[in-house]
């Protein structure tokens, strides 16, 4: 039997080993010195003033959401071609959630539809108080664009940038928030850099990462400045709003902080197997990931699209072909609005064509810094076999 390739997977090395086993020897598995350094550390790479680190991508989303005031009688809109987290985190809060279709050579939140959205929502009162776009596969969205119009309709920007850490948006980093309010990384195994789970919240505005400081641990504050009457002793701390446990621990972080140091290693080897790919495809009847000229991908994903018209065989025949193969194809994403529980909501299919045309014929190969040649060769050939 072949060796099975996945489609996305962590790279650990000895270093990233001895920095969580060094933890593990310390006074602190939590609620350490190693949480700041690794918030640092990020913070210092994207250029951004705060960085809150979290137990996940999805905590941090709804932390920010709490952060920005989302809450009953609110709108949250999102790109629907994304993993369910971006637009649960409106529904954890009372919000309601909408979409926005995507463009469909970049498979991002479409600047036109939203456009026509917004002009639409204005007119009946529903504006969305918080738009979520997700930098898809690790490219940017038009933040610009985005950022334009959330100036006119006064919308908050909460960039989900789950896949995109060390990607570029017009030369600089993704996650300096400079179009937005807030962005967010996710640090699951399968992402870019890893901290088994893990996420984190960067923003360049005080008040929201004070907030978010405190949503991460209950509510709880040290802070005499934010203290409602004077402090009753050295013990003392207030509960001043209703927040959870998103605490990261140091063991976690201790991964992370030695993930950063590979960070650019990882995201160029990225690119060297995003290169081949598109050379070895270029022949075959399907559409390689288009790159924006504003955007430096990290290329977390490399979704091609199959032209199916051209194609004997149906989407799904070729995935099961692939995986007959031991090569572990994905699919991303399924979307949102079509999910069971979206459905019961009130959405029904059709209602994103870009999104589902897009999911008809998608299929992500494998990409991963440590996807040797050989791997590689093998997924292109079982590809060429089945199409
Ligand atoms: C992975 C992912 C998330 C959730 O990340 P977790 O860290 O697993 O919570 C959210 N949004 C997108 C786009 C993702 O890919």
């Amino acid at each position: 039997m072949a060796e099975f390739i996945p489609y996305g997977r962590q790279d650990i090395s000895e270093a990233d080993i001895k920095s969580v086993v060094d933890v593990l020897h310390s006074d602190w598995l939590t609620q350490g010195p190693v949480v700041p350094r690794f918030e640092q550390s990020v913070a210092q790479y994207c250029g951004t003033e705060y960085a809150l680190a979290m137990n996940s991508a999805t905590s941090s989303l709804h932390a920010a959401c709490l952060a920005l005031g989302l809450g009953q009688g609110d709108w949250l809109w999102t790109s629907p071609n994304t993993f369910v987290a971006s637009a649960n985190c409106g529904l954890y809060c009372g919000a309601q959630v909408d979409f926005v279709d995507i463009d469909p050579r970049t498979y991002n939140m479409s600047i036109s539809s939203l456009e026509e959205k917004l002009l639409v929502a204005e007119r009946q009162g529903k504006l969305p108080k918080i738009v979520i776009p997700v930098h898809f596969a690790g490219q940017s969205c038009e933040m610009k664009s985005i950022r334009a119009l959330a100036d006119r309709y006064g919308f908050k920007i909460i960039e989900d940038a789950s896949h995109a850490i060390g990607g570029k948006y017009l030369t600089a980093p993704i996650g300096n928030c400079q179009y937005s309010d807030i962005t967010v990384f996710s640090f699951h195994p399968v992402k870019i850099i890893t901290t088994a789970e893990g996420g984190m919240a960067l923003t360049n505005n005080a008040e929201l990462a004070s907030r978010m400081s405190r949503l991460r641990s209950h509510g709880i504050t040290r802070d005499p400045a934010l203290f409602t009457h004077g402090s009753d002793g050295p013990w003392y701390y207030q509960q001043i709003d209703l927040g959870f446990n998103f605490r990261m621990t140091d063991i976690q972080a201790a991964l992370g902080v030695s993930q950063m140091l590979r960070l650019d290693e990882f995201v160029t080897k990225r690119h060297a197997i995003a290169k081949r790919y598109d050379e070895l495809l270029v022949d075959l009847p399907v559409i390689s990931p288009w790159q924006h000229p504003d955007s430096n991908s990290s290329v977390h994903l490399y979704p091609i699209r199959l032209e199916l018209k051209q194609l004997k065989l149906n989407r799904r025949q070729i995935f099961d072909a692939l995986r007959a193969q031991e090569i572990g194809v994905n699919l991303h994403y399924i979307p949102v609005h079509t999910q069971p529980y979206y459905q019961a909501l009130g959405f029904k299919t059709g209602d994103f064509p870009m999104a589902e045309q897009y999911y008809e014929q998608a299929i992500s190969l494998p990409i991963y810094p440590s996807l040797p040649e050989r791997h590689l060769e093998r997924v292109i050939s079982a590809l060429k076999a089945a199409l």
